[in-house]
């Protein structure tokens, strides 16, 4: 049996093909596409076999489409147009042409995919590009399910809110999918597995809000002080002006909360056993220019906010760092911390032992297999880049059950 063939389309790392490979539905890529050189170095030392076409998507003729022919399209368009705080380009940004090319297609391909699945980040749902693309998915007769669902709700201590929309082909003895946009997975049908049960909670118990709600603040923040922080940090370094912040109140009880919830594994289970730590730990420059802003985990904790491509570069809002030293009281290295010599804040700080996590361990939570590896030539940063463009390959491969099922 050959299985559904898939068309992967911004394929960067691959994280669609290894959440179609871990849904265990029969099915190969019979096409990946992406322009970045690192992120196809990184594919192909992965997928030998599979078909990459180093080539921007809107350069692809309808007829090299039609030749494939595929039953399924995976995509991730770039996000960028529609993560900026009042700046959000949307389908009037030249990175979302590609996409309104696929749109473009789509009612024309000889043969309709049966299915689809677009994953994008929180701020996609309310754009113009969603609304042409529901359009024309009306306009071809699929039936779609939009979701806003991260890692923790399937038990990962790691934030990564994201936007997804599943859609099929529609049959005549459908749908039970919802016209609202949920914020966690549908409660599954009655002969699924009881355990699954647990994993869909859609309210937090303490506060009542909506999950989604909370993760989207911190995240929308994240992306936003990201790209503040790419613009200023290199002014910030050469003024030796001092970023400062304190966790609120609120910040430490929704951390506390996060850390109870039993639900959600801890970091440890996610860290490599044998790391050589010295090129992970937080240099002394960074340590006292920046580590009140830092968001800093214990092994034994159940949260993490999400990697973003600046990990490793940029501080705040980029991803968590490993407190490797958990003997040490956090709360006792920071108290006074700016009442003391530099020196002395230096030798406070160095004894959280603090690290980057290292690539490999943010690829274990985003859920991708122990055989995904980077080829030698991929410099670190250029891991923590291409894999904070990526998605979390379990979450997909249980909307791919969802969808297929
Ligand atoms: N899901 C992917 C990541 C997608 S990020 C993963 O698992 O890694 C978006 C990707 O789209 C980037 O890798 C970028 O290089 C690619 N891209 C952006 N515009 C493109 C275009 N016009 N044609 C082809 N690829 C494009």
């Amino acid at each position: 049996m050959e299985g559904l063939r898939v068309l992967e389309l911004y394929s960067g790392i691959g994280g669609m093909h290894y959440a179609v490979q871990e849904s265990g539905i029969p099915a190969q890529v019979v096409a990946a596409i992406d322009i970045n050189t690192t992120a196809n170095q990184v594919y192909k030392h992965n997928f030998p076999d599979t078909t990459l076409w180093n080539k921007t998507i809107e350069g692809i003729t309808l007829d090299d489409f039609n030749k494939l022919p595929f039953d399924m399209i995976l995509m991730s368009p770039p996000c960028q147009p529609f993560t900026r705080i009042g700046l959000q380009g949307d389908i009037a940004d030249p990175r979302t042409k590609s996409f309104l090319y696929i749109l473009d297609l789509l009612p024309r391909l000889c043969r309709r995919p049966r299915f689809i699945l677009l994953e994008n980040v929180k701020g996609f749902e309310s754009s113009s590009a969603r609304e042409r693309l529901v359009k024309t998915l009306m306009e071809c007769g699929y039936t779609y399910q939009e979701i806003m669902v991260s890692p923790t709700s399937v038990g990962i201590p790691n934030s990564r809110l994201r936007y997804f929309l599943v859609a099929k082909l529609s049959t005549e003895n459908e749908s039970t999918w919802s016209s609202k946009v949920l914020d966690a997975f549908p409660l599954p049908a009655e002969s699924e597995s009881p355990e699954q049960h647990t994993v869909s909670r859609p309210l937090r118990p303490a506060t009542g809000q909506p999950e989604h709600l909370e993760e989207h603040l911190e995240e929308h923040l994240e992306e936003h002080l990201e790209e503040h922080l790419e613009e200023h940090l290199e002014e910030d370094l050469e003024g030796g002006r001092v970023l400062y912040k304190q966790e609120t109140a609120v910040d430490a009880q929704r951390k506390r909360r996060q850390n109870n919830d039993l639900s959600v594994r801890q970091i440890q289970d996610f860290l490599q056993q044998e790391v050589k730590m010295e090129p992970f730990l937080l240099p002394p420059i960074t340590l006292l220019r920046y580590a009140l802003l830092l968001d800093i985990v214990q092994p034994t904790c159940r949260r993490s906010v999400c990697f973003t491509k600046g990990y490793g570069r940029y501080v705040e809002g980029t991803g968590s760092v490993l407190q490797c030293c958990p003997e040490t009281e956090v709360e006792n290295v920071f108290r006074g911390l700016d009442q003391v010599s530099e020196e002395e804040k230096l030798q406070k700080l160095l004894k959280l032992k603090l690290r980057y996590f290292t690539p490999r361990e943010v690829a274990n939570l985003m859920g991708f297999p122990q055989s995904f590896s980077f080829p030698e030539q991929v410099s670190t940063k250029q891991q923590y880049r291409v894999l904070g463009n990526s998605l979390h390959v379990g979450v997909v491969a249980r909307l791919l059950q969802l969808l297929v099922s």
